[in-house]
This record gives C-alpha cells, sequence and structure tokens, in this order.
C-alpha cells in the first residue's frame, strides 16, 4: 500500500497526499495524472492538478511509484511492483496488459552477459492490436 511505504519513506502525509496514495494504490490500470486528479478530486474536491502532478513527482523520487511512457504523450503511473512484470499497450484503446515472461527474462540476462554486462534492469512495452474483435 502506498501510504504506508510513504510513512516508511518519511514523508509527511497530508490529506491530500492520502488521497493521491488511496486513488493510486486502488488503480491497476496506470492512470495518466488528469485520470488520478479526476478519481481524486471526487473523493476531495479541494484537489488541484498541480498538486496531483507535484504529488506523483514527490512518490516517484522517493521510487514508491514508477512512470512510464506508453506513447501516446502522457505520462502513466502505477505503485512500484514487487514482483517484476512488462506491459503489453493495446494501441487502439489504450489498455495496458500486465505480462511476465520467464524466457524473455532469462534472454534479456543472456544477451547483456554476451555484451559483456550483468543485467540491473530493463523495461519492455510491447505495442499490439487485437487479432479478433473482442465482443
Ligand atoms: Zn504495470
Amino acid at each position: 500500500m502506498i501510504e504506508r511505504r510513504c510513512i516508511e519513506k518519511g514523508l509527511r502525509m497530508t490529506d491530500q497526499r492520502r488521497v493521491i496514495a488511496r486513488v493510486l494504490s486502488d488503480a491497476n490500470d496506470h492512470p495518466d495524472a488528469e485520470e488520478l486528479y479526476r478519481r481524486a478530486s471526487a473523493i476531495d474536491p479541494n484537489i488541484s492538478l498541480a498538486t496531483v502532478y507535484r504529488t506523483v513527482r514527490l512518490f516517484e523520487d522517493s521510487g514508491i511509484i514508477e512512470r512510464h511512457d506508453f506513447r501516446d504523450g502522457r505520462a502513466r503511473y502505477e505503485e512500484t511492483p514487487a514482483e517484476h512484470h512488462d506491459h503489453l499497450i493495446d494501441v487502439r484503446s489504450g489498455d495496458v496488459i500486465e505480462f511476465q515472461s520467464e524466457e524473455i527474462e532469462a534472454m534479456q540476462i543472456e544477451i547483456a552477459r554476451k555484451l559483456g554486462y550483468r543485467l540491473v534492469d530493463h523495461r519492455l512495452e510491447l505495442y499490439g492490436v487485437p487479432l479478433a474483435e473482442k465482443k
């Protein structure tokens, strides 16, 4: 939970930060700042878009959330996952599908090793359109 991580990191938790933390914790769709603002301001109408931007920057700088760029020009956020996953982005709907692949993970380590490196991090994004129209 984001709020607990913030407290562990020693961040001062205002009511507005707490609301934004809760909205982020509840989200599983990698929302952007404007979507976070919509959800947070529905709970506390005093929250401004500027506050959302400042707060996600703070959470991101603290390593509590991750920012993604899925090529649609808006930064999207998710709670830093306990277990690594990669993303497939549906370029028609903008939906983000999370996946894990042991083969890909192993292959990346091997590629880095062959190039003389120990892999410490990676990001992988797949962009696709649905094979069949979803009903
Ligand atoms: Zn994700």
